[in-house]
C-alpha cells in the first residue's frame, strides 16, 4: 500500500502545458505563474528564451535556442502547497511534432487567446491533440487592456471553430479599449482594473459587490447598464457551469484578463489548481495504470538532441505515471528488455538543472541517453513488463525528397535519418517501388529541415540533397485490404509508405483529401497515427 506522504505527493501535483498561437502571450502569461510561484524574481529565464525568438536559424542558433528551451522545458513551482509543472510548448519557427507531443505528458491544458485575433490556427491545431486525450482544457482571454473582438463573439469562435462549449468565469467591462475590470460570476463581484499596474510584482485589485453603488459611479451609468443586460443574457442563454464536462474536457472555463498587467491571473491560477485534476489513471498493456501505485512507471515523450555538442548527447524527458522515482534506481527498459540505471535524474527548476533525489507522478525527469531510449518507451521498475499506450504520430505539414550527395554514403545517410527519425526530429516515408536512395522526409515546423541537413553533415559525415515537395497534408489510411495499384487517387496525391510500412497519403491540398475520401468510400483517413 502506497503511504500517506506519497498519497500526499500525487495529489498535490498538476502537470500542465499552456497552449496558443504565437504572441497571444503564452510566455508573459508564464513568467507571471512563475512570480506567484516565487519560482524567480524576474523571469529571467523566460525571458531569455523569449530573446531568442526572432533569432537566425543556423545552426548555432539553434543550439542556443535548444539550450534554452530545454531550461524551459518544464518549469516546476510551489504555490499553495501545490507543486506545479509547466511543460513548455515551442511555438514559433521551433513549433515542431515535440510541441504536440508535449501535450502527451500533460494532465491539463490551459488555452491562452488574444482577445483581438480570437481562436488562432495553432491554438486550434494543439487544441485538437488536447481534445483527442480528453484533458481539461482552461481559457484565458488575454489582453483585455487593449480593444479586442466583443466577449460574446469570442465565445462564439470558442464553441463553433473548437467545438467546445465554454462557461465564462469572469465577463469583461469595457472592451472597446475602455478596460475596467471583470464581474465574478461566481462571486458576484467586480475587480476593478488598475492601468498604472505593469506586472513587475503582484498588486491587490479593489473588488467588492455588484451592487455596490460605487460601482455605479466608477463604471458610469452606460457600462453598469450594459454589464447587467449582458450578466443576465449569459445566465439565461449559456451553457452551465459542470465541473464534470470540465474534467472530461466538454466545457472550457474561461477568464477574461490581462497577462502583461497582471490582471485576473492570480484569480485565474487558484482557480485552476483547485479545480484542475492531479495525476490520473494512464493506458497500458495491462488495463489502467493508476499512479497511486507503487511499481515506478513512466515514459519518454521527447528525446532532446546535442544538449552538449561535445559528446553526441541526448536527454530522454520522462513523464513519471506512477510510484516514487529515487535517483539511481534500477528499471526495465521494457521495449529492449534491459534493466538501466537512472544515475543523473535532472529536473528544471525555472532556471537551472539541479539533479533530483526524488519525483513523483506528475513529475518530469530528464536522464541521459546513451542513444537507447525512442520516444514512447516505458520505463518501469518491476518486471510486469508494462507498456503504456503508444505516442502518436502527428500529421507533418512540409516535405521535401531528401537523398545524399555522394551515393557511396547512402548507408550513413540511412544510419543518420533512422536516429532523427527515433528520436522523432522527422517523419521518414518512402515511396513505392523506389529503393531506399531517395526518402521523403515530414516534418511539422520548417526549422527541423535544417536541423536537419545540418546534424547529417556534422554528425554523419553525410551532405545531402534536398528538394521541397508541394504536399502539405499526410493522411493515413486504415483499410481492410488496401492495394496501392486499385486504391483511387487524384493525380496531385502520392501514396507512400511510413517507416512501420503503413500506406500514407501526401496531398496538396484539402480538397483532394475530400475527394480521395469520396472515391474510397471503405477507407478511414487519418491525421494522428499511433504505432
Ligand atoms: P507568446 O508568443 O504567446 O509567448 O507571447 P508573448 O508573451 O511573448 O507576448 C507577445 C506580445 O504581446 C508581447 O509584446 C507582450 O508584451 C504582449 N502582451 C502579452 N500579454 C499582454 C497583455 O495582457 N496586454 C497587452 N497589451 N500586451 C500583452
Amino acid at each position: 500500500m502506497a503511504d500517506k506522504s506519497f498519497l500526499n505527493e500525487v495529489n498535490r501535483r498538476r502537470t500542465f502545458a499552456i497552449i496558443s498561437h504565437p504572441d497571444a502571450g503564452k510566455t508573459t502569461l508564464t513568467e507571471k505563474l512563475l512570480l506567484y510561484g516565487g519560482a524567480i524574481r524576474l523571469a529571467g529565464s523566460v525571458k531569455a528564451r523569449r530573446a531568442q525568438k526572432h533569432a537566425v536559424s543556423d545552426w548555432m542558433e539553434i543550439e542556443k535556442q535548444r539550450g534554452i528551451s530545454v531550461t524551459s522545458s518544464v518549469l516546476q513551482f510551489e504555490y499553495n502547497n501545490y507543486c506545479v509543472n509547466i511543460l513548455d510548448t515551442p511555438g514559433h519557427q521551433d513549433f515542431s511534432e515535440d510541441t504536440y507531443r508535449t501535450l502527451m505528458a500533460a494532465d491539463s491544458a490551459v488555452m491562452v487567446i488574444d482577445c483581438a485575433k480570437g481562436v488562432e490556427p495553432q491554438t486550434k491545431k494543439l487544441f485538437e491533440v488536447c481534445r483527442m486525450r480528453g484533458i481539461p482544457i482552461f481559457t484565458f482571454i488575454n489582453k483585455l487592456d487593449r480593444a479586442g473582438k466583443h466577449p460574446f463573439e469570442l465565445m462564439e469562435e470558442i464553441e463553433k471553430v473548437l467545438g467546445i462549449q465554454s462557461y465564462p468565469m469572469n465577463w469583461p467591462i469595457g472592451t472597446d479599449g475602455d478596460f475596467k475590470g471583470v464581474f465574478d460570476r461566481q462571486k458576484h463581484q467586480i475587480e476593478v482594473f488598475h492601468e498604472k499596474n505593469h506586472g513587475q510584482s503582484i498588486v491587490e485589485s479593489t473588488v467588492s459587490d455588484v451592487s455596490d453603488p460605487a460601482f455605479k459611479d466608477l463604471l458610469g451609468e452606460s457600462y453598469h447598464n450594459q454589464l447587467m443586460e449582458e450578466i443576465e443574457l449569459l445566465d439565461m442563454a449559456g451553457d452551465d457551469y459542470d465541473l464534470n464536462k470540465i474534467l472530461k474536457g466538454e466545457l472550457t472555463p474561461v477568464f477574461f484578463g490581462s497577462a502583461m498587467t497582471t490582471f485576473g491571473v492570480k484569480p485565474f491560477l487558484e482557480y485552476f489548481l483547485s479545480t484542475t485534476n492531479p495525476p490520473s489513471g494512464r493506458m497500458s498493456n495491462h488495463g489502467e495504470i493508476s499512479p497511486e501505485n507503487d511499481n515506478f512507471t513512466g515514459f519518454v515523450f521527447k528525446i532532446q538532441a546535442n544538449m552538449n555538442p561535445a559528446h553526441r548527447d541526448r536527454i530522454a524527458f520522462i513523464r513519471i505515471c506512477s510510484g516514487e522515482f529515487e535517483k539511481g534506481m534500477e528499471v526495465n527498459h521494457v521495449r529492449v528488455n534491459k534493466k538501466v540505471r537512472l544515475s543523473q535524474p535532472q529536473q528544471f527548476l525555472a532556471q537551472d538543472r539541479v539533479v533530483v533525489e526524488k519525483a513523483y507522478p506528475g513529475d518530469i525527469i530528464g536522464v541521459h541517453d546513451p542513444g537507447i531510449f525512442n520516444i514512447g518507451d516505458t520505463l518501469c521498475q518491476d518486471g510486469s513488463k508494462t507498456e503504456y499506450e503508444g505516442i502518436p504520430m502527428f500529421a507533418s505539414e512540409h516535405f521535401a525528397k531528401v537523398y545524399a550527395k555522394d551515393s557511396m554514403k547512402r548507408k550513413q545517410f540511412l544510419k543518420g535519418v533512422t536516429q532523427l527519425a527515433e528520436e522523432g526530429a522527422i517523419q521518414v516515408y518512402r515511396q513505392l517501388y523506389i529503393g531506399t536512395e531517395e526518402l521523403i522526409i515530414g516534418v511539422v515546423g520548417v526549422l527541423q529541415f535544417e536541423v536537419l541537413e545540418f546534424r547529417l553533415q556534422n554528425e554523419y559525415g553525410v551532405e545531402i540533397k534536398m528538394q521541397q515537395l508541394p504536399y502539405k497534408h499526410v493522411r493515413w489510411v486504415e483499410m481492410k485490404d488496401f492495394d496501392p495499384d486499385t486504391f483511387k487517387t487524384t493525380t496531385d496525391t502520392l501514396i507512400v509508405e511510413d517507416d512501420n510500412e503503413k500506406p500514407v497519403l501526401l496531398f496538396q491540398n484539402e480538397w483532394s483529401i475530400q475527394r480521395v475520401a469520396e472515391r474510397n468510400p471503405d477507407a478511414v483517413l487519418k491525421e494522428i497515427s499511433v504505432h
